[in-house]
């Protein structure tokens, strides 16, 4: 009888420990293949480190994640994918651009990418989505059909602009508006220059072109179809005395550096931003997009061309 219960007691624990060793042999097989087909192992095993796994992991979803594992490993990624305004589809194109231009941040390489500045000018062009209205978009990538003409221009009147100017009757109310709120702190906008049709900007670029060649032209003036003026949405806007980028230095520029966008328009090409808008700085060019878009440009502090490409095209 004490025999009999103490082989039992005996087969009672040996039956737990070959349980026991059963669930933790479980468990680390487990724990060793769940990790070995894991994002992490596998992005590790391609060649990034811990910090970079875990900013592939926190920014990308799983199928770009996928793909990362396609492709060898690639420094430029983890720098990339934490940009405000990186669009997945054009990573190829970003680490191509930052390998070729190593003086450029990565945060330049996103906004230069984006509004396809990795290309030529007038390459890759297509005609511009009309049905984006006070938000089209003309850029060297972007264009406008030779027989457009806005059906609402008008002219503005002579007390907000120098003879000859026309835009779209939307644009001319926001003008006047916003020429009536500067006037009241004593300074004086004038509309230099607006809507220019295709003709006109055909004849200014063959003109350049015929006396210096096509880089100058191309240099100095948009080609027929390129140019923003077509839209009939902008406004070359000087004070009196001051013309081109004088007019930097005046009070009218600085009231409408803090004050334009409330109005709806925007500083189109501004300083340092050559790359992505593919202009030189401008301080006398305004383009109106409406209040809302230049509120949101305006506080993002980027260009239209950047706008564009990451809300609206994308
Ligand atoms: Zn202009």
């Amino acid at each position: 009888m004490y025999k009999k219960r103490r082989r039992l007691k005996k087969e009672v624990i040996v039956g737990a420990v070959i349980l026991l060793a059963v669930i933790i042999i479980g468990i680390l097989a487990f724990n060793y293949f769940s990790y070995h087909s894991s994002y992490t192992y596998k992005l590790k095993e391609i060649g990034y480190q811990d910090d970079e796994v875990e900013t592939i992991l926190n920014n990308l979803e799983d199928t770009q994640i996928d793909d990362i594992l396609e492709k060898e490993y690639n420094r430029n990624i983890p720098k990339l994918i934490i940009q405000k305004y990186f669009i997945y589809k054009n990573l190829d194109r970003y680490s191509k651009y930052m390998d070729e231009n190593t003086e450029e941040s990565p945060k330049n390489v996103v906004a230069i990418v984006n509004v396809n500045g990795d290309y030529d000018y007038y390459t890759h062009t297509k005609k511009t989505d009309m049905s984006k209205k006070n938000l089209i978009l003309t850029n060297k990538y972007n264009y406008l059909d030779e027989n457009y003409t806005p059906e609402d221009l008008i002219k503005i009147s002579n007390r907000y602009a120098y003879e000859d100017n026309h835009v779209r009757e939307e644009v001319n109310d926001q003008y006047v508006s916003m020429w009536k709120a500067a006037n009241e702190e004593g300074l004086v906008l004038i509309a230099n220059s607006s809507f220019r049709s295709y003709e006109s900007q055909e004849a200014v670029w063959k003109r350049y072109k015929n006396q210096h060649g096509e880089e100058y032209a191309d240099k100095y003036a948009a080609r027929a179809g390129y140019s923003e003026h077509q839209t009939g949405l902008c406004i070359d806007i000087v004070s009196d005395g001051a013309i081109a980028n004088d007019f930097e230095d005046t009070e009218e520029f600085k009231w409408l550096q803090k004050n334009a966008y409330k109005y709806g328009f925007i500083l189109r090409y501004p300083k340092g931003k050559e790359k992505i808008t593919g202009y030189s700085y401008e301080s006398w060019h305004y383009r109106y997009v409406g209040v809302e878009a230049a509120k949101e440009i305006h506080d993002a502090d980027i260009t239209f061309d950047e706008y564009y490409a990451y809300y609206l095209a994308k």
